[in-house]
């Protein structure tokens, strides 16, 4: 399918280094972004769809980097079906799995968390829930895994290991796990803070230091924060990755927010929801830590969208997260909500508002357009302005 987003009021790249794009259009082609800014008259007429934004905000599709998925749309934490399906109505396109532990009677054994780990990354390689993308398979590190284990697991397709609810007596006997993990070639990531199980035992920066994941899990804790002096070492000391959740403690995301700005670390602080959790189930919340940063710390709100776009992509390696050529086509229209203070998406955003959806499109299809049915509405009215397949694009069917 070939679609043309056009009448675009501004365009977010999801690059830190050059956060806004000129232009007002945005070709698709496949599953890939074809051109951003501006296209010819014969590339948007040549278009099997064509959507008119009505000046509304394009920004790369959200990445929630810290999703409890466990196996289907279903999460037995919360007990609901179809919550990925909903996120996607949150401008949610990817979710990376935060490791499957809630899937209820998880095996600990060595030979049973390794196929929990390969059969979680295979049922969501080729299924998209809503349309959106789900990189799911974190082997959960438990004592006895071994430097082969984790070789054989980056063999068959696992990219993720994590550590925090493993059999282990003390936090640092991760370290060696880690290491392990790390040396195969997988991406390593480390609850932080006090314990979300009982019995798990809080993980603080001595811990990470010794560790030295790839990722700190909600650094501002998830839900409990570990101490405030130890943010700035974690980020001075080390080159991991900052994830901020949405489901934690929001004055220390604040915290880490500004820190992170005064060490020139930003590129390193991410967003992730670290839902569905006891927390709850937030389609919307990516939104919110958004608003957050950028109503609370001070955070543009085109640099607050890249933390949960681009940023995410840089640290998992993956082609979305930008809006440029031959990036994965996975697009949000955004806009200020309809009786708001503000004229703009990233206006409303920075006022702390909740930015309202006006479409979503993951791997080049556009999954709805017009209404979100978790937002409140666009000022704005985004449409369909012409298309020659065969596809309800209200979002009301799927
Ligand atoms: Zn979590």
């Amino acid at each position: 399918m070939k679609v043309a987003i056009v009448n675009l009021g501004q365009i977010v790249s999801g690059d830190l280094g050059e956060p806004l794009s000129a232009g007002d259009t945005i070709v698709i082609e496949g599953e890939r972004i074809a051109t951003v800014g501006s296209a010819s008259a014969a590339a948007v007429e040549g278009a099997d769809v064509i959507v008119d934004a009505d000046g509304m905000t394009a920004i790369p599709g959200l990445i929630d980097s810290h999703v409890h998925v466990t196996f289907g749309d279903y999460t037995p934490r919360q007990r609901t079906v179809g919550f990925l399906e909903s996120y996607v109505h949150g401008g949610v396109t990817t979710a990376i799995s935060a490791s499957e532990v809630h899937v209820p009677g998880r095996p600990r054994d060595v030979e049973g968390v390794k196929a929990l780990a390969v059969a979680a990354q295979r049922c969501f390689a080729d299924w998209r829930p809503g349309g959106m993308r789900v990189i799911a398979g974190s082997v959960i590190l438990e004592p006895g895994l071994t430097r082969a284990d984790f070789d054989e697991l980056a063999k068959k397709g696992v990219r993720l290991a994590k550590a925090g609810f493993g059999a282990v007596k003390t936090a640092y006997d991760y370290v060696p796990l880690v290491a392990d993990a790390k040396a195969a070639g997988l991406l390593t990531t480390c609850h932080t803070g006090g314990s979300s199980i009982p019995g798990s035992g809080a993980i603080t920066g001595d811990h990470l230091l010794r560790m030295r994941p790839h990722v700190s899990f909600h650094i501002n804790g998830g839900p409990t924060a570990m101490p405030d002096r130890d943010f700035e070492r974690v980020i001075v000391e080390t080159d991991m990755a900052l994830q901020v959740c949405t489901a934690g403690n929001l004055r220390t995301a604040l915290l880490c927010a500004r820190l992170a700005r005064t060490h020139q670390a930003f590129h390193r602080l991410i967003i992730g929801t670290d839902t569905p959790t006891g927390s709850g189930i937030m389609p919307l919340g990516m939104l919110y830590t958004i608003a957050h940063l950028a109503s609370l710390a001070d955070v543009a709100p085109e640099l607050a969208i890249a933390a949960a776009t681009g940023s995410n992509a840089r640290i998992y390696g993956l082609e979305s997260g930008v809006l440029e050529p031959a990036c994965a086509a996975d697009v949000v229209l955004l806009d200020a909500p309809e009786g708001g203070t503000q004229a703009t998406a990233l206006a409303a955003i920075g006022n702390g508002d909740i930015a309202a959806i006006g479409a979503v499109i993951t791997a080049g299809v556009p999954r709805f357009v017009g209404r979100s049915r978790n937002t409140p509405a666009t000022t704005r009215k985004a449409r369909i302005a012409r298309s020659t397949v065969p596809q309800d694009f209200s979002g009301t069917t799927h």
